[in-house]
């Protein structure tokens, strides 16, 4: 099929490429035209998983265009138009701008043409966007109703770092609808994918999508209330309380050999610093906007953000607990993105807590594999920043170790005995084992 993404970035980009790979012919559009000259040449403006390698691999299934005046056009000669652009967050509120803009374009194009084309929306947005907002947008736009174009919602579940596996074998594919043509479309275009595929209309599809990030924010933060309890009290091995529930047949039930299955929710099980990155923290605020608009009250939505805001202030208390003088004490940071094996930086915890220690110590160093440029290019901080390459280098020079972002390559430091002894490791993603670290402070999150 011939298909337009709209959107260039994690999702448009990692869609696009998949997409291209199953014999698809791509264009990916956006109006950032360092990004597409970019991927012209064959160069990921995005760190992700094999993600430049696929992209080379399917070059010749795959175009990359500005979006502009004139080339707008273009996009009436596809079969669909998948839309991926940003929905961030606007106090609180799921912001659509980016949405209204694609929508008001397509409606200028579908009233001066008669094709049919459907609009697929792949961003995250609020139950009710594609089958109010963007339609009405859509059918004023264009003088035509639904039937005349097609409307579609099609959510990613895709997660940064491991990304074009998640779009390459998800664990279902989700097609909302407005009329029968769009679900014959999106059947065509997952026709290689084996997968569940479930069809709802819009609105279904998209509440799917708070619903699974929310609730697994709400394990993140109830998790962590639970450990600043037990922390509070006092003389509770609160990583053996968790080991004691993980073993609950219920989250880690017996395959059919009777061995345990270690699922990733567990993963969402454990004390940390909190959920960040650039769609929990928004999808929350989101829905439970949404709630109060509609008058219903969602105090659990309400708890989970506060737990999640105040949890780096949590662990910048358990640090200061634990260690006297910290204004004397210079720290080096270990992991700014906010999830391993990306380097998106937005709404990662690392620099919440850099933030709150700015000014409160002796200085400030930081590393990352591949997420500094990012992190440079956000951070505002009054204090002088030191961006380190060689971070085992800058073990002599350091006090306090924070492991802030669990990036393998940090697990080394159980190797370099003799360059962290007498040393502090806060370790808020418990990457590492007590048991390993002979003559260090050692401070977890438990
Ligand atoms: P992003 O910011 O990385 O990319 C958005 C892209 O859209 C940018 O390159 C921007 O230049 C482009 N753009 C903005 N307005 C445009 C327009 N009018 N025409 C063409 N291009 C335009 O965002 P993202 O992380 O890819 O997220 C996109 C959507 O997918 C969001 O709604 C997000 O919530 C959702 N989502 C994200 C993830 C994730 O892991 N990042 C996962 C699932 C869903």
């Amino acid at each position: 099929m011939k298909l337009a993404v709209i959107g260039t970035g994690y999702v448009g980009l990692v869609s696009g490429v998949c997409l291209a790979s199953k014999g698809h012919l791509v264009t990916c559009f956006d109006i950032n035209e360092t990004i597409v000259n970019q991927l012209d040449n064959g160069i990921c403006h995005i760190y992700e998983n094999d993600l430049e390698k696929l992209l080379i691999a399917n070059k010749s299934n795959m175009s990359f265009s500005l979006l502009d005046d004139e080339t707008e056009q273009h996009l009436m000669n596809f079969d669909a138009v998948l839309v991926a652009v940003g929905t961030p967050t606007n106090n609180g509120r799921a912001d659509l701008s980016q949405i209204e803009s694609v929508g008001k374009m397509m409606g200028r194009l579908i009233k001066n043409s008669n094709e049919y084309i459907s609009v697929i929306i792949k961003s995250t947005v609020i139950p009710g966007t594609t089958d109010t907002f963007l339609k009405d947008i859509l059918e004023k736009e264009s003088g035509k109703k639904i039937g005349d174009f097609g409307l579609g919602m099609n959510p990613e579940f895709l997660r940064e770092g491991n990304a074009v596996e998640d779009f390459q074998f998800p664990d279902r594919i989700v097609f909302g609808y407005e009329d029968l043509k769009t679900l014959d479309i999106l059947n065509r275009i997952y026709e290689p994918w084996a997968c569940e595929k479930i069809e709802v209309n819009t609105r279904s599809a998209e509440m799917m999508k708070y619903v699974n990030n929310a609730l697994l924010a709400t394990l993140i933060s109830t998790i962590n209330e639970y450990s600043n309890i037990a922390r509070e009290l006092g003389n509770v091995d609160f990583k053996k309380v968790m080991q004691g529930v993980h073993l609950d047949n219920r989250w880690s039930p017996l395959d059919g050999d009777g061995k345990k299955i270690n699922p990733q929710i567990i993963d969402y099980l454990k004390p940390g610093c909190g959920y960040g990155g650039s769609c929990f923290p928004k999808d929350v605020m989101a829905i439970s906007a949404l709630a109060e608009d509609l008058g219903v009250s969602s105090r659990i939505l309400s708890a989970v953000i506060e737990v999640n805001e105040t949890q780096p202030e949590v662990i910048i208390d358990i640090l200061k607990k634990e260690v006297s003088q910290l204004e004397s004490k210079r720290i080096l940071m270990l992991g700014l993105s906010f999830k391993p094996e990306t380097d998106d930086v937005r709404e990662s915890v690392s620099l919440k807590l850099l933030e709150l220690l700015d000014g409160q110590v002796k200085s400030l160093s930081v590393h990352d594999p591949i997420a500094m440029p990012n992190a440079k290019s956000v951070l505002k901080l009054d204090n002088n920043i030191e961006f380190v390459d060689d971070w085992p280098n800058k073990l002599s020079d350091t006090d306090i170790i924070i492991i802030a972002t669990n990036w393998v390559e940090y697990t080394g430091l159980a190797n370099m005995l003799d360059q962290i002894e007498g040393k502090t490791i806060l370790d808020t993603r418990s990457l590492l084992n007590q048991d390993d670290l002979l003559n260090v402070k050692y401070i977890t999150i438990n």
